[in-house]
């Protein structure tokens, strides 16, 4: 810290949150930082920026890390803020901003409150962290409370139905359930068919055939779900044992409701929620038998069962060379591209290194039983791209579309950009009318309100208006030697571990889709491949930035 307080050097740092009610932009909040500075007699010396929308956690925050790095450098001697948790997303990283800020010699001050001292930070994050624990004690206890008065906390589970009642002062409570006698048939059915030894798919296919309706899926935001659509999968029955999921690992079917068998942790750099087993002695169980369904033999049954699939696995696994569950997935540069022709779901690796239809597989009622081995499919759509999906006339044909396309498309880009600069001047001269009418006005209130209209409707412009770029050449037509040459190659490096997965995706870009379509014959598999004309004229090219290809772009599709 320089000792001449007179003579300070600050930086200004400025972020505008949407979350924030009344909140500054950052140009206003650099604006009265500025003032601030004058008012103490220092310089500022440097302007940092953000505009990221509050909680996006992807968008980054290059001002923050600009101004840390030239902190580091002693480029300045204060920081002013509107404040302090403008210097961070949570309240550790404004602390450890701080700190470093520290460290560093350099002080922070708000505008409205002056020097921010060690004091005012430590209150700031206990304060914060204290109100956390709070809200999280209070959503835990809550849902003990709910588990004690025998209500459920959470979801419904598969087997049972809500069943209000009426409480002591006549409203509705609607946290109860009770057994649903179809449901709960189906339940005593699973467990019994699984502990005689059917396979979870066997089960599900079933259930399906049998037309019986699956549970219910927990409703993602905007979805609408469709009754009497869910089908019974794999995943429904047989879950995971370690996390108590799946039908036939829920206790409550056994008359024992569990609680806090998960937490949920927000990932700091994700900003997601992710979910986390508790350790068993966090687990609460509390016994309500007016729930149970299956009795407890055909609890302890099921749980025989899985002992003994557990041991076979680890016998084939100790046995065999790898164990294919437990070992790492191969991808494949055709993953998530090939759809069953039959029921449009996805079409992945089954069996080890076969593909198939993913729901056939996990028990829907998908009828394409097909499998085809990994390497055949691989090879075969390789030398379809190769060979029959690229002829000369094809690449023609999508080179003169391209080529329209992409005049097209720059010439719409400059028609919107003049628009918008208009309309930007426009603006810009109805603002200076304000500002020169404010000088004479005597209320000035309703020009104001004016002028905050005009400066939202202005940034907004300005964002919106993209710098034009350059025109694109046209591409030449000599290309379909060159891309062969290019998809052989790459062919060949797919199984190279060190560009594999570069090829891998560069073949991805090429593919539109690839159906996998039951034949005629037994096993028999017909494979249609549609290429994207997009990536293949950008691989042709040898230009990995024809961004401009979009889904405007019209082209030929070509199958074979
Ligand atoms: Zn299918």
């Amino acid at each position: 810290m320089k000792t001449n307080r007179h003579n300070l050097r600050v930086a200004l740092y400025g972020r505008f949150s949407t979350s924030r009610q009344n909140a500054a932009s950052s140009a206003d909040q650099l604006r009265a930082g500025e003032k601030y500075a004058t008012q103490h007699g220092w310089t500022v010396v440097a302007r940092f920026t953000d505009d990221a929308i509050s909680g996006a956690y992807e968008h980054g925050r290059a001002g923050l890390q600009e101004l840390k790095q030239q902190a580091m450098l002693g480029q300045f001697d204060v920081v002013v803020v509107e404040s302090v948790d403008r210097l961070g997303r949570n309240v550790s990283e404004v602390t450890a901003l701080y700190r470093r800020l520290k460290f560093h010699g350099i002080e922070v001050h708000t505008y409205t409150s002056g020097k921010q001292t060690d004091l005012v930070i430590a209150i700031m994050s206990s304060v914060a962290e204290a109100q956390l624990e709070e809200i999280a004690h209070k959503t835990r206890r809550g849902a003990k409370a709910n588990i004690l008065k025998k209500r459920s906390a959470g979801g419904r589970a598969y087997g049972y139905v809500s069943d209000p009642k009426l409480t002591a002062d006549g409203k509705l409570d609607k946290g109860h359930q009770k057994i649903c006698p179809e449901e709960a048939e189906i339940v005593r059915r699973i467990f019994e068919e699984y502990a005689i030894g059917k396979s979870p798919i066997e089960i599900a296919r079933k259930l399906n055939l049998e037309g019986v309706p699956g549970p219910r899926r927990p409703r993602k935001k905007g979805e609408i779900q469709v009754p009497g659509c869910s089908q019974w999968q794999v995943i429904t029955i047989l879950g995971h044992a370690s996390r108590g999921t799946g039908i036939l690992h829920n206790e409550l079917y056994r008359g024992w409701r569990v609680w806090n068998q998960r937490m949920y942790l927000k990932n700091p750099d994700t900003g997601k929620r992710v979910a986390r087993q508790n350790p068993e002695e966090d687990i609460e169980r509390i016994e309500d038998q007016d729930l149970r369904i299956v009795t407890e033999e055909q609890w302890n049954a099921v749980r025989k069962r899985e002992a003994v699939i557990r041991a076979n696995m680890k016998k084939r696994a100790s046995g065999q060379e790898h164990n294919f569950r437990d070992a790492r997935r191969p991808t494949s540069f055709l993953s998530g591209i090939i759809k069953c022709a039959a029921c449009g779901g996805n079409v992945g690796l089954v069996l080890r290194d076969r593909w198939g239809c993913l729901g056939h597989h996990r028990g829907t009622n998908c009828t394409n039983n097909r499998t085809k081995r990994r390497d055949v499919v691989e090879q075969r759509i390789l030398s379809g791209l190769i060979d029959r999906l690229v002829t000369g006339e094809s690449i023609e044909i999508a080179l003169q579309a391209y080529n329209e396309e992409c005049q097209a498309l720059y010439a719409q880009w400059l028609r919107q950009s003049d628009a918008g600069r208009e309309k930007l001047a426009s603006i810009d001269a109805q603002i200076n009318n304000i500002m020169k009418a404010i000088e004479f006005a005597p209320d000035v209130s309703v020009l104001a309100s004016r002028l905050t209209e005009l400066s939202k409707e202005r940034k907004a412009l300005a964002e919106a208006i993209k710098p034009v770029p350059a025109p694109m050449p046209n591409l030449q037509h000599d290309f379909s030697a060159l891309f062969h040459e290019r998809v052989k190659n790459l062919g060949a490096v797919i199984g190279d571990p060190d560009h594999g997965r570069e090829a891998s995706d560069k073949l991805r870009s090429l593919i539109q889709a690839v159906e996998f379509r039951p034949g005629q014959a037994r096993g028999e598999v017909s494979l249609t491949l549609v290429g994207d004309m997009a990536g293949i004229l950008a691989l042709a090219a040898g230009n990995d930035n024809l961004e401009v290809m979009t889904e405007a772009v019209v082209c030929p599709r070509n199958q074979m």
